[in-house]
């Protein structure tokens, strides 16, 4: 995992410096170079981000963002003066003129944008990390879909499939009891892509619903070329949904509670599990494809 780590670290450091030698033509609007000296001016000290006004500045000329003043106790984080209320105006007139890179620059993102552009763009650059898709404990891992395939394989254990179908058994003890069924993932790999199998329980009226949906691991634009199918049935009855793969930049409780996915009240996931109704016995079977 370590060696991994270290080959993607390297891996990206030779895309930067092959950038950083890459010369960025000059348009009509001053155009500077990602990680130069003028970036670097409106970077925050404190939080790497770029400052937006209004930007704070110390007696001595020391800059600062104005979310991070009140973190540092009003005291200059380069200089430990007191900060006061000293605006920096000409900093915030000169960054207006300027073109910025992404702040995911570092991560491939190539484009330049104004000052006030760039934090639109940020909120919806493809090449922002994206969160752990694993739907256990609020996990604050991130990062790209390398990154995350390792980090569910070694971390969550999450088991990883090749092939578009799928012919999964859930089989859990005390079906009344929400907590002790609330979520399975598992990972399919087809057509160059990964994409999760979530099931879960979740609590509606008196007692837990289950449910299972897809989401792709990209991008949502990319997850509209697929589709799916599940299936889940016994005794000659069966349950079909066919739906459309969310992306994971979709929170899975936000796909859950919108019911984007098979849905199997109780009642029914009890009948189709055959026996007394004291375990949980599903077969969900299912099929991804490509849409033209
Ligand atoms: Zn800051
Ligand atoms: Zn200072
Ligand atoms: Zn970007
Ligand atoms: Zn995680």
């Amino acid at each position: 995992m370590e060696e991994s780590r270290s080959l993607t670290v390297d891996a990206d450091m030779a895309t930067l410096r092959l950038r950083e030698q890459v010369k960025v033509p000059h348009g009509r609007n001053p155009v500077i170079r990602p990680n130069s000296d003028i970036d670097g001016l409106l970077e925050c000290p404190m939080c790497q981000n770029s400052m937006y006004p209004p930007i704070q500045q110390c007696p001595s000329g020391h800059t600062l963002c104005f979310e991070c003043k009140s973190q540092v106790n009003n005291k200059c984080p380069s200089c430990r003066k007191e900060m006061g209320h000293i605006r920096c105006l000409a900093l915030e007139k000169l960054a207006v003129s300027l073109q910025l890179p992404c702040k995911y620059h570092p991560l491939g993102c190539e484009e330049m944008f104004p000052y006030y552009s760039k934090l639109k763009h940020e909120a919806q650059c493809v090449f922002r990390p994206y969160c752990c898709p694993h739907p256990g404990s609020d996990c604050l891992v991130t990062g790209d879909i390398e990154t995350l395939l390792l980090h569910l394989r070694v971390h969550h254990k999450v088991d990883l499939q090749t092939g578009c179908t799928f012919n999964h058994r859930y089989v859990k003890q005390d079906p009344c009891s929400v907590d002790n069924v609330s979520w399975t993932l598992t990972l399919f790999n087809c057509f160059g892509h990964y994409f999760c199998l979530h099931f879960e329980a979740f609590r509606m009226g008196t007692g837990p619903i289950y449910m299972a949906f897809l989401r792709f691991m990209g991008e949502e634009s990319e997850a509209k070329k697929f589709a799916y199918c599940l299936e889940v049935g016994g005794d000659g009855r069966k349950l079909t949904w066919q739906g459309v793969p969310r992306s994971i930049r979709v929170h899975h409780h936000t796909v859950r509670d919108s019911y984007d996915g098979l849905i199997v009240p109780r009642s029914l996931a009890l009948y189709f599990s055959g026996g007394d109704g004291k375990e949980l016995r599903l077969r969900v079977t299912g099929r991804i494809w490509k849409e033209l």
